[in-house]
C-alpha cells in the first residue's frame, strides 16, 4: 500500500531548492545477458554513473541540493573529507568549481593505496582543489571523531585566508557541519521517485533495489522513497565498510531525519533498513577476487564498467545472493550503479593480479 502519491512526494522534495547540475533521469536498462547468465531474477540497472558531472555517480545527485545550500548560505569555500580516492570529494570539487566555490579536501589514506596522482586524486589535482592528506589507521574507515580536530584547524585557517567556508559532511549524508537538513538523502528520495516513473512507463513491478552503501544517504533516501510510495519494494544496502549493527543505527537515524525534513507521516522501522555486511571483505576499499570477477563479468556481458570499491562489491553480493537462492526467479531487481569508476585506475595492480589467468 502506497502511503503517498508521486506528485505529493515531488511537491515535498520541491520545497528544497536545487541547482541544475546533472542529466536526469538517468537511464534504466535491462541487463539481459547478465540475467540470463546468472539464471535467476531479472536484473535492471539504474545508471547513476551517467549523471554527467565529473565521470558521474550518486554524489552528484546530492550535490544539486548541497551546492544550492552553499550558495544560499553565502559561502565561497567548501571543506569536506573522505578517503584518498573519494568519489564524493571529486564530485564536490567539480560542482564547487562550476559555481566559483573553492574546494578544500581532507583526504585520508586508509590503506596501502599509493599517494600518486591517479584516479580521483589526479582529477582533484586537475581541478586545483586544495588537498590535505592524512594517514588513517590501517583497516579503519573515516569517521567524524577521527577528524574533528583537524577539521576545526582547517576551518580556522580557511577563514584566516578570508573565505567563508561551508563544512559538508562526508558523502553528503549525515546531517552535520553546515548542512542542517539531510540533503543527500532527499536527493535519493527523488531518485526513487524517478525510478518509479520509469518503471511505470516500462510497466513492470520492482521487487528489490540493491546498491552499495557507505555513508547512508543513498540508502536512507531509497528506503524513505520505497516506504512512502511502494511499501512492498525492499531496499538492500551492501555495506562497503561498517558492520550492520552500528551502520544500521546510523542509517535509521538518517531515515528518520529525512522523514521529518519532508514532513512525512511514516513509521519506518528497523526492519526496513536491510544491510548486508558480509561482503566487505578485508575492509573499505580493499578489493578481492570476487569483486574483480564481478567487475569483469559485467564488463564482458554488458559492456558496463563497475568500480572496485562500491559497485563491484555490491555486484559480487548480488551474484552471491542469487547463487544462494535469496531471490525468486520471477523477481525483478534494480541494481543502482552509483558511479566511482575513476577508482579502477589506482587499483590497477590489484585488479590485474586477481584477473590474470
Ligand atoms: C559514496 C558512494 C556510494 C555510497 O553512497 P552513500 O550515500 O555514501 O551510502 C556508493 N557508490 C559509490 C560509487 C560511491 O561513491
Amino acid at each position: 500500500m502506497a502511503a503517498y502519491s508521486i506528485p505529493e512526494i515531488k511537491k515535498r522534495i520541491g520545497d528544497f531548492p536545487r541547482k541544475n547540475l546533472i542529466h536526469l533521469p538517468t537511464p534504466l536498462q535491462k541487463l539481459e545477458n547478465l540475467s540470463q547468465e546468472l539464471g535467476g531474477p531479472e536484473i535492471y540497472i539504474k545508471r547513476d554513473d551517467m549523471t554527467g558531472l565529473a565521470f558521474g555517480g550518486n554524489k552528484s545527485r546530492k550535490l544539486e541540493f548541497i551546492i544550492q545550500d552553499v550558495l544560499d548560505k553565502k559561502a565561497d569555500a567548501i571543506i569536506t573529507w573522505a578517503s584518498l580516492q573519494s568519489n564524493w570529494c571529486l564530485q564536490t570539487s567539480a560542482a564547487a568549481r562550476k559555481f566559483g566555490i573553492k574546494p578544500i579536501l581532507l583526504l585520508f589514506k586508509t590503506y596501502d593505496l599509493p599517494e600518486e596522482y591517479d584516479g580521483n586524486l589526479l582529477l582533484d589535482y586537475i581541478l586545483d582543489a586544495d588537498v590535505i592528506i592524512k594517514e588513517a589507521k590501517k583497516g579503519k574507515s573515516v569517521r567524524i571523531n577521527d577528524i574533528l580536530d583537524i577539521l576545526e584547524a582547517v576551518e580556522k585557517e580557511v577563514k584566516e585566508w578570508g573565505y567563508s567556508p561551508y563544512v559538508a559532511p562526508i558523502g553528503g549524508s549525515m546531517v552535520g557541519g553546515s548542512m542542517e537538513k539531510p540533503l543527500g538523502a532527499i536527493s535519493y528520495v527523488n531518485a526513487f521517485v524517478e525510478l518509479m516513473e520509469q518503471a511505470g512507463e516500462l510497466d513492470f513491478e520492482i521487487n528489490y533495489v540493491l546498491h552499495a552503501s557507505g555513508s547512508g544517504g543513498t540508502q536512507s533516501g531509497l528506503v524513505v522513497g520505497a516506504k512512502a510510495l511502494k511499501g512492498d519494494i525492499k531496499v538492500l544496502g551492501i555495506s562497503v565498510s561498517d558492520d550492520k549493527e552500528s551502520y544500521g543505527k546510523e542509517v535509521l537515524t538518517l531515515v528518520q531525519d529525512t522523514v521529518e525534513a519532508l514532513k512525512l507521516e511514516l513509521a519506518v522501522e528497523e526492519e526496513n533498513v536491510i544491510i548486508f555486511d558480509e561482503y566487505i571483505g578485508q575492509g573499505y576499499g580493499i578489493i578481492n577476487k570476487d569483486v574483480s570477477e564481478a567487475l569483469r563479468l559485467v564488463s564482458i556481458r554488458e559492456g558496463i564498467f563497475l568500480d572496485p570499491v562500491y559497485t563491484g562489491k555490491a555486484m559480487a553480493a548480488l551474484i552471491d545472493l542469487i547463487k544462494k537462492g535469496y531471490f525468486k526467479k520471477e523477481d525483478k531487481i534494480v541494481f543502482f550503479h552509483t558511479g566511482g569508476t575513476p577508482a579502477l585506475f589506482p587499483n590497477k595492480q590489484h585488479l590485474v593480479n586477481f584477473l590474470k589467468k
